[in-house]
Order: structure tokens, then C-alpha cells, then sequence
């Protein structure tokens, strides 16, 4: 387990892995969109950013994030 998709990384910790954005999906209509982070607070979790993301296409708040790492999107 790479500790990169825990729930608790913060923005700071995926920078250092080179990662400046997330995959959000939307768990109600299934939409999958990239979120940058790099703007956001070094402290923030990505919990953090699960909760404020609202999906584009339901409006929908039930969406999940995933730090999109090179090589593995
Ligand atoms: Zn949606």
C-alpha cells in the first residue's frame, strides 16, 4: 500500500508525490472529473476536498477523490 490513497493525505504530501490534481467521481451519476489542487492549502486533507467538491453535471455532494498520480490515470 502506497499511503496515497488515504483518505487523510494532505495536499502538501500529494505534491511531494507530483500529483497537483484529484479524480473526483460523483456516486450519484457517476461522473469522473479532474479537480486541481495545487491551489488549495498545504494542510488540506483529501477528505477535505471530498466534502467540498459538488459535481458539474447533478449538483450531487456524495462524490469520492482520488489523488490522480502520474502514470496511473
Ligand atoms: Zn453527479
Amino acid at each position: 500500500m502506497s499511503g496515497i490513497d488515504n483518505p487523510a493525505i494532505t495536499v502538501g504530501e500529494m505534491k511531494a508525490h507530483g500529483v497537483q490534481k484529484v479524480w473526483a467521481v460523483c456516486e450519484l451519476c457517476g461522473k469522473r472529473w479532474l479537480v486541481p489542487v495545487e491551489f488549495l492549502p498545504a494542510s488540506t486533507s483529501l477528505a477535505t476536498i471530498a466534502e467540498l467538491i459538488i459535481c458539474p453535471n447533478c449538483g450531487d455532494r456524495s462524490v469520492m477523490a482520488s489523488p490522480a498520480s502520474l502514470g496511473r490515470v
